[in-house]
């Protein structure tokens, strides 16, 4: 049997306290689900269909402008988050949710349940906020924390430049751009090849001190605002992408010629200030496949319950209902898996270098959800198109936009690659899978925990070359028994407290 109704599927909040015991969505954030009931949506597929952003590069005197033109209906969708509160409320003393990104998680989850790809503005502008608030000095956060805080329609949006023609998994020895001192600034001069929210007013963005170490160590985080000093622009966007998906976020190609730039941090802490910024984004991005699954399912549920076949709704057919009881399960586990990664992260996002057990815990978790959910996220939305038949091939139907919005979800932030052999990283020099295991003590029995432990230590003890290639099996299996032990916690709790 179902243990979450159709109803609670078709509803982002009603979905997350059905799961997560004891949560209570506040009123703002069911005012907002609310919004995109009644007018959210509509323009959101619109955005999808015909309505993606478009360049215009030249005034009418010929002047360069870098513009991103969108229709007015997308910056109504676009500012209805930011003016909600997913960014200036992680900044808020608040009484509902003393642990600070909880907000942006919550608002993150409701907006990828109607457009995973607008949840990106919101993820990149948080990953903005986080090094800024913890690196910037007091001159830079008084200059432009008030921007990205806002809470009117002029809020700026942030942005996280990385990756480069070359690649984006091997930052080491792909990033070209050269930072170069210049006063208290620097000058940043390369080309970034995949960035998302190109226009955004403020850009952290990871570049090489002039003379560094031409590997990961040689990195370092810079803040880039679109402007200059002087008001000009102070990069320029040579094209944007036309995406499979999340076509409403304008992903560019960024041209920074001497562009001005404040160091973040230490430029020897570099790397793993550009780790932090990227592990924000992989927990937002775990929260947003999960609704993307629940999303696709939700679709799926409502076309099976009106589809006849053989004499009754295919939801009745029993291979049908099978399924849909065992997606529902794993939709659970992992919406317990994300949410724990949201918990942990809310826990050590203030730590700086050299951090403590409690980060590098967060670090393997956030790992195997990004790589879990995201998995998830792809195989429902495929199901969930299987499930429409040959519908599900039409555009009229949502289900083949849910795959496509998936296939994105999978590949940015690091692909499945990237997750499986970082993770394995963190298990190996510190020892992250002791201290996941010691936090599940407590729900699963102790011999399918030894069981799971000496696998893990068997692993990591072969050469590089077989733990590498044999690390996916390991891997899923980790990220598998990790979320049903959170789900077995979560329906304890949850029986205990009836
Ligand atoms: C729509 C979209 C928006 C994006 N927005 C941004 C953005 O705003 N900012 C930004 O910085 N980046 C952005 N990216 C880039 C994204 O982060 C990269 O695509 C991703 O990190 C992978 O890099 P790559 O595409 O260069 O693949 P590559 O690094 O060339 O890798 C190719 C493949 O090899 C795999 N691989 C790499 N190393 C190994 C290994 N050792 N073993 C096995 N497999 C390996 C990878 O996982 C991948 O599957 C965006 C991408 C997309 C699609």
């Amino acid at each position: 049997m179902l243990a979450v109704s159709f109803e609670e599927l078709r509803s982002p909040l009603r979905f997350l306290q059905s799961t997560l015991s004891g949560f209570r969505p506040p009123d703002w954030l069911q005012q907002y689900q609310c919004w995109w009931e009644k007018e959210g949506q509509d323009i959101s597929d619109l955005t999808d269909r015909s309505g993606t952003p478009w360049l215009r590069m030249f005034d009418l005197s010929g002047g360069r402008v870098d513009e991103i033109l969108y229709s007015p209906d997308y910056w109504r969708m676009l500012k209805q988050g930011y003016q909600t509160g997913l960014i200036w409320r992680v900044a808020e003393e608040n009484r509902e949710f003393p642990c600070g990104l909880f907000p942006a998680a919550l608002g993150i989850y409701v907006t990828s349940f109607y457009d995973p790809g607008l949840a990106c503005p919101y993820t990149v502008s948080l990953s903005t906020f986080v090094p800024l608030s913890k690196y910037g000095d007091r001159e830079l956060q008084e200059r432009f924390l008030p921007r990205l805080l806002q809470k009117e329609k002029d809020v700026w949006q942030g942005a996280t430049w990385m990756t480069e023609i070359k690649g984006g998994s091997d930052l080491g020895a792909t990033v070209e751009t050269i930072a170069r001192p210049a006063g208290k600034q620097w000058l940043l001069t390369g080309d970034k090849y995949f960035a998302s929210n190109a226009g955004a007013e403020l850009a952290v963005v990871a570049a090489r001190p002039e003379g560094a170490a031409p590997n990961v160590r040689g990195l370092a985080l810079f803040l880039v605002p679109r402007f200059r000093q002087n008001g000009q622009l102070n990069y320029t966007i040579r094209r944007l992408k036309d995406k499979i998906a999340t076509r409403s976020v304008p992903t560019g190609e960024i041209e920074l010629r001497e562009s001005e730039a404040w160091l973040l941090g230490r430029a020897e802490d570099g790397i793993y200030l550009i780790l932090e910024v990227l592990n924000v984004s992989r927990v937002a991005n775990s929260v947003g496949s999960v609704a993307l699954a629940q999303r696709a399912m939700a679709d799926a549920a409502s076309f099976a319950q009106q589809r006849m076949v053989f004499g009754k709704p295919l939801i009745e057919q029993p291979l049908m209902r099978h399924q849909f009881d065992d997606r529902l399960r794993q939709l659970r586990a992992a919406s317990n898996l994300a949410w724990r990664s949201v918990e942990l992260l809310n826990q050590a996002w203030q730590e700086k270098p050299p951090y403590s057990e409690r980060f590098h815990l967060f670090r393997l978790v956030a790992h195997l959800a990004k790589y879990w959910t995201a998995e998830l996220a792809a195989q429902t939305a495929k199901w969930a198109m299987e499930v429409h038949g040959g519908l599900g091939t039409l555009q009229e139907y949502r289900a083949e936009r849910w795959l496509r919005e998936a296939m994105i979800l999978a590949i940015w932030e690091g692909p499945a690659h990237r997750q499986i052999l970082d993770g394995l990283e963190v298990m190996e020099r510190k020892h992250a899978h002791r201290l996941l295991f010691q936090s599940l003590a407590a729900t699963v029995d102790a011999s399918s925990l030894r069981q799971m432990e000496e696998k893990v230590e068997q692993h990591l003890a072969l050469s590089r070359e077989d733990k590498e290639a044999g690390a996916e099996a390991l891997f899923s299996e980790l990220a598998a028994f990790t979320a049903d032990a959170l789900l077995q916690s979560e329906e304890t709790s949850a029986r205990s407290s009836r």
